[in-house]
C-alpha cells in the first residue's frame, strides 16, 4: 500500500490512513509513503537556499518543516509527542541543518548533497505514520527502506541493483512482513552499496512501492492518492474527466510517460515482469471508483485517456548533407546520448529532422555541438499532448478526427508512437488546457466508443 504526499499531509490524513492499514493488515502488509505534503518542494527550496549561501532562508525553512511534523505529532498524541518518535525526528532534522549548513559553506550543491538532503521527508513522515500505527495497538514496525533498496549511483535518478536489491528483501524485509502486521517503509529513497543515500526521481515514490512488491511478490501493489483511480484526463485541467476502471501495463505506463502525474514512469515496470496487478485508488474515497492495472486489462475504448507534458523545446535540425548521405542521423543522436538528453518525439523529412526535449536540457551545450552538421531552429514553450489507446492502432481515421477536433488549434509537430498506442501533438504550452477540453469532449465525452 503506497500513499501518496497529499494522503499524508496531517494528522487528520494520517489517521484516515491508519484506519485503512488496519483494515488490511490482517493480511500482512508493507505501507510505503511519501513525504507530507509539499514536504519535498520544501527541502528542495532549503538546498537551493542554501546553495546560494542564503543560510537564513535555508535554515528557517527547515524549521518550518520540522515544526509541521512536530506539530502533526502533537496533534496525533494529544501534546504528548512519544519519546522515540521525538528522537526520530531530532536525528533527521538535525542531520538535515547539519547538511544545509555544509552546503551553504561550500555553496555547492551536488546531486548526491541533495539526496541526502531530499530524503528526510520521507524518513520523518514515516516516523510519525509508525508511531500512530503503534499508538493504536496495531503490531507494526519501522523499517528503513535503504537497508534494502541498493541503488546505483545516479543520484537524483538512481535505479536498482537488481541482484542486490531482491537479496535484501529476502534476508532484511521478508521475515518482517506477515499476516497481521503493517511493516512502514519510505518510497523516494533508497542507498549505494556504501551507504549513501540516493533518490528514485520526483515521485518516485510509488516506483519503490511496485519495487517492493515485485521483490515481495505481494498479491496487488496499491496506490493510494488524491483521485478515484486514473482517469481520462488530469482532472484539474479537464473537470470532465472520469475515472477508467481497467487499464494495460501498456496504456499506464505511456500515459505516465507522457505527464500523468497519478503514476511514476517507471512505476509499471516491475509489476509487469511480477504480473502483479497495480490498483489507483482514493485515500479519502477508499469504496468509491478505482483503477486496476493488468497486463491484459483495456478500457475497451479507442481512446483511453489524454495526457500532456511541458514546458518542452522542439529543434528543428536542418542540413543538405542530410540528402542520400548514410549515417547522418547516427551522428546526430550521437550528440545527444553523448550529452545525456532524452528525446522523447521525433519526425523526420528529407533534409531536416524534428526532435522534442525537456526545457530543462543544456541547450547552450547541444546547439554548440550541432552547429558543425547542421542548423538548428529552437521553438520554446511547447508541450506535448498524448492521446492514448490500446486500441488506437486499430483506427485509420482517428488522426484525422484529432486534427478536426483541435480545430484552429496549430499543431506544429505529429507522432504516431511506434506501439501505436500513442498519437502525439506538439502545440504552444499556453493552449494546452484548450487543446485537452477540445479533445476530451471530441473523443471521449461524446463519440460513442471513441
Ligand atoms: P500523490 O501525492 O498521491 O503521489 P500526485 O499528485 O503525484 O499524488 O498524483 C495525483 C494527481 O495526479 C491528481 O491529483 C491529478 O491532478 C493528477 N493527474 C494527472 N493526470 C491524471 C490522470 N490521468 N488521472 C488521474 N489523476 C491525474
Ligand atoms: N516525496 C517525493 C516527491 O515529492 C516522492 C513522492 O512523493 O513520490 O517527489
Ligand atoms: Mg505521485
Amino acid at each position: 500500500m503506497k500513499f501518496g504526499g497529499s494522503s499524508v499531509a496531517d494528522a487528520e490524513c494520517m489517521k484516515q490512513v491508519a484506519s485503512l492499514v488496519e483494515a488490511a493488515a490482517a493480511r500482512g502488509a508493507l505501507v510505503v509513503l511519501s513525504a507530507m505534503g509539499k514536504t519535498t518542494d520544501g527541502l528542495f527550496v532549503a538546498a537551493r537556499a542554501a546553495e546560494r549561501g542564503d543560510l537564513d532562508l535555508a535554515l528557517s525553512t527547515a524549521a518550518q518543516l520540522r515544526a509541521r511534523h512536530e506539530e502533526s505529532a502533537r496533534a496525533l498524541f494529544d501534546g504528548a509527542i512519544p519519546s522515540e518518535l521525538r528522537t526520530g525526528l531530532a536525528m533527521h532534522f538535525d542531520a538535515l541543518d547539519v547538511l544545509l549548513r555544509g552546503v551553504a559553506m561550500l555553496r555547492e550543491l551536488s546531486p548526491r548533497s541533495l539526496d541526502a538532503i531530499a530524503g528526510t521527508g520521507e524518513l520523518s513522515s514515516t516516523r510519525v505514520f509508525a508511531a500512530l500505527l503503534r499508538a493504536r495497538g496495531l503490531d507494526s514496525t519501522w523499517f528503513d527502506a535503504r537497508d534494502a533498496l541498493l541503488t546505483d549511483r545516479r543520484f537524483g535518478q538512481a535505479r536498482p541493483n537488481v541482484a542486490q536489491f531482491k537479496d535484501r528483501v529476502q534476508s532484511h524485509l521478508s521475515p518482517l512482513v506477515c499476516p497481521g502486521r503493517a511493516v512502514v517503509t519510505q518510497g523516494y529513497i533508497g542507498a549505494t552499496e556504501d551507504g549513501l543515500t540516493t533518490t528514485l526521481g520526483r515521485g518516485g515514490s510509488d516506483y519503490s512501492a511496485a519495487l517492493f512488491g515485485a521483490a515481495l511478490r505481494v498479491d496487488e501493489v496499491q496506490i493510494w492518492t488524491d483521485v478515484e483511480g486514473v482517469m481520462t484526463c488530469d482532472p484539474r485541467q479537464v473537470p470532465a474527466a472520469r475515472p477508467i476502471a481497467r487499464l494495460g501495463f501498456a496504456e499506464a505506463a505511456e500515459l505516465a510517460a507522457f505527464g500523468a502525474k497519478v503514476l511514476h514512469p517507471a512505476t509499471i515496470q516491475p509489476a509487469v515482469e511480477a504480473a502483479i496487478p497495480v490498483t489507483v485508488r482514493h485515500t479519502f474515497r477508499p469504496d468509491g471508483r478505482f483503477t486496476t492495472i493488468t497486463a491484459d486489462g483495456s478500457s475497451g475504448r479507442i481512446v483511453t485517456a489524454l495526457a500532456a507534458r511541458g514546458p518542452i523545446t522542439v529543434l528543428t535540425v536542418t542540413s543538405s548533407r542530410m540528402l542520400e548521405q548514410s549515417g547522418y542521423l547516427a551522428r546526430l543522436f550521437d550528440v545527444f546520448g553523448r550529452l545525456g538528453v532524452s528525446v522523447d518525439l521525433v519526425t523526420t523529412a528529407e533534409v531536416s529532422v524534428s526532435l522534442s526535449v525537456d526545457a530543462d536540457a543544456p541547450l547552450d551545450r547541444l546547439l554548440a555541438e550541432l552547429a558543425p552538421i547542421a542548423t538548428v531552429e529552437v521553438a520554446r514553450d511547447r508541450a506535448i499532448v498524448s492521446v492514448i489507446g490500446e486500441r488506437l492502432k486499430a483506427q485509420p481515421g482517428l488522426p484525422a478526427r484529432v486534427f478536426t477536433t483541435l480545430g484552429d488549434i496549430e499543431v506544429e509537430m505529429i507522432s504516431l508512437g511506434a506501439n501505436e498506442i500513442n498519437l502525439s501533438v506538439v502545440v504552444r504550452k499556453e493552449i494546452v488546457g484548450e487543446a485537452l477540453t477540445r479533445l476530451h469532449r471530441g473523443l471521449i465525452e461524446v463519440g460513442g466508443d471513441a
